[in-house]
């Protein structure tokens, strides 16, 4: 019996555009305030989703969209990391 599951999907917040959930990079802050980079989409907290698509990072990083949504400064090294993420891909 095939059985259709339903992938919930976010917006990205370079882009605006909605995808499935886990085809997203998540930007997380955690209940004790510090800002990772959830690439499972497990850990608990507060995210912003981005697409891997270095043109929405780069939106994302200089409209400062993922620290508006989190309402938290982001560190640069995230940043870095998300970019590194969309590189390998
Ligand atoms: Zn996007």
């Amino acid at each position: 019996m095939a059985q259709v599951r339903r992938i919930p999907e976010r917006r990205c917040v370079g882009c605006g555009e909605h995808f499935p959930k886990n085809t997203l990079m998540r930007v997380l802050r955690t209940p004790e305030g510090e800002i990772v980079l959830d690439l499972v989409g497990k850990a608990s907290g507060r995210g912003a989703y981005l697409c891997r698509n270095a043109a929405c990072l780069k939106r994302a990083r200089k409209s400062g969209r993922i620290s508006a949504s989190l309402e938290c400064a982001i560190p640069e090294e995230v940043y870095d990391r998300l970019e590194g993420e969309i590189r390998d891909v």
